[in-house]
């Protein structure tokens, strides 16, 4: 049993504190614990990122980003120990959460790059005495609250940017999977990010989260998470008008073409619906097959699936993990369930395993009416229905309060981006099933959120944009 501590101001904070445990959800077992901060620890945090801004935020771009680099050859030498961790405290498996670590730091070093590139402008005045310029500022102390499904990487898309803009930040990791965030944090104080810089408080979210609504001093909240906290901090922020970044759900959509490569859209589909234990906000949520290839699809969909190997983590050639807590498994139970009902049928999987673990599931004849078809299942749950025109295919994607990913597979390009323009998402994976980088802009249209993480449009969200007018 392992106590780990928040970090406040360089320093471990919490030792007097009562405790939360972490569980590992593989084991049931609890292995480790966090304190319980709340209000207090929250406004400890403010203060300790508030007085460090003025410093980082004076450094030049390129001291910051040596730093930030310093930091992304610290977490590349940790790899294992910080993939053994995310696999113990969230389930992926160990060669995934490795994965994941690499996409994580790629947002570090990327941004220790594009912190060089924040330019600004001039513009022609009207008037011959006068100089218009454009400079960008950070924003400012930063609230970053971050969900359990990508320990590692929700971190570092909002904290790599924050930082690069000259930003400190203020961080809350999922209560499921604080270890990971910690771990991190530790690494960039060795790496010699000043204390202050980069704080993580654990424990009481609601507490945590209101202290730093109401603080005029936290400019800026970027959360990733459900819609309905994402819509509570989204009213808490408007409080003190702060800006806000949204990362909310997803209900992905794929559209497999008549024209097709089978087996490419197979691979797609399995790779954006499996990953995580079908845990991503942009993993595939229901699936549209042209009705002219549906039978030869689902066989080899099924097919490929019966390969996937369920079990821990640390198990090696384990393929999928088991789901975060009992209530992911009701869920993924509950859409089956009521998909069965409906009249879908169970080509594979459908149930429970053992434990957390639920096997990985393809369902067929479903229709717009069944629950999995409207609401994020989070889960192994591949439901399947079929379209006889592009029209209706676009049409049904795009029936949706949701509006962050969709994938769609035909080996006609012209086709594929005149569907990829029609659908109403942030991000399009055409013949890709693994679309996000960080160089890449990721964020959803509707109610998937607000702003954008990863690449340029990613660093914009920490930035002011002021203007000076000279008279000369
Ligand atoms: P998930 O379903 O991924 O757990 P949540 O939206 O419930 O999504 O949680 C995402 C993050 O938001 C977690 O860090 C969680 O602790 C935090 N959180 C949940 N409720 C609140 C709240 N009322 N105020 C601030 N943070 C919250």
């Amino acid at each position: 049993m392992k106590l780990y501590q928040m970090i406040i101001n360089g320093e471990e904070v919490g030792h007097d504190l009562p405790r939360v445990d972490v569980h590992n959800p593989a084991t049931g077992d609890v292995f480790a614990s966090v304190p319980l901060g709340g209000t207090d620890e929250a406004i400890r945090a403010v203060d300790s990122a508030y007085n460090a801004f003025e410093k980082w935020s004076s450094l030049s771009t390129y001291e910051r980003s040596d730093l930030i680099r310093n930091w992304y050859d610290l977490i590349k030498e940790h790899t294992d120990e910080l993939a053994k961790t995310m696999t113990e405290e969230q389930g992926k498996p160990f060669l995934e959460a490795k994965g994941e670590i690499n996409y994580a730091n790629g947002f570090i070093s990327w941004y220790a790059e594009e912190g060089k590139r924040i330019y600004g402008e001039t513009i022609p005045a009207t008037q011959q005495n006068k100089r218009l310029f454009i400079h960008k500022q950070p924003v400012g102390v930063t609230a970053v609250i971050t969900p359990w499904n990508f320990p590692a990487a929700m971190i570092t898309r909002k904290v790599g940017p924050a930082l690069a803009a000259g930003c400190t930040v203020v961080i809350k990791p999922a209560s499921q999977t604080p270890l990971t965030a910690i771990k991190l944090v530790q690494l960039a104080l060795e790496a010699g990010i000043p204390k202050g810089v980069i704080n993580v408080v654990t424990g009481n979210s609601k507490l945590i989260g209101e202290a730093w609504l109401a603080d005029t001093r936290v400019r800026k909240l970027t959360f990733t998470g459900s819609t309905e906290v994402g819509k509570e901090l989204m009213k808490g922020a408007a409080e003190t008008v702060k800006k806000v970044s949204l990362e909310l759900g997803g209900h992905a959509p794929a559209i497999v073409m008549d024209d097709c490569d089978i087996d490419k859209a197979v691979d797609g589909v399995i790779a954006a619906k499996f990953r995580n234990a079908g845990q991503t906000c942009v993993c595939v949520n229901r699936v549209y097959v042209h009705e002219s290839i549906e039978k030869e699809f689902t066989k080899k969909l099924v097919e490929k699936v019966k390969l996937l190997k369920l079990g821990n983590g640390m198990t090696e050639g384990v393929t999928i993990g088991p789901l975060i807590d009992i209530s992911a498994v009701r869920k993924a139970l509950n859409h089956v369930n009521d998909a069965i009902e409906k009249g879908a049928t169970l080509e594979i999987g459908g149930n429970r395993k053992e434990g957390l673990f639920f096997n990985p599931t393809v369902l067929t004849n479903v229709t717009d009416d069944m629950i999995c078809m409207k609401e994020e299942t989070f889960g192994p749950v591949t439901p399947i229905t079929v379209f006889k025109t592009e029209e209706e295919a676009i049409r049904r994607a795009n029936d949706s309060i949701y509006g962050l990913a969709a994938y769609v597979f035909t080996e006609n390009i012209s086709k594929g981006i005149r569907i990829s323009e029609k659908l109403e998402y942030g991000i399009v994976g055409l013949n890709d099933g693994s679309p996000s980088t960080p160089q890449a802009p990721f964020g959803g249209f509707k109610q998937s959120g607000l702003g954008r993480e990863g690449g340029h449009h990613g660093i914009d969200e920490y930035l002011e944009v002021k203007y000076i007018s000279l008279g000369l």
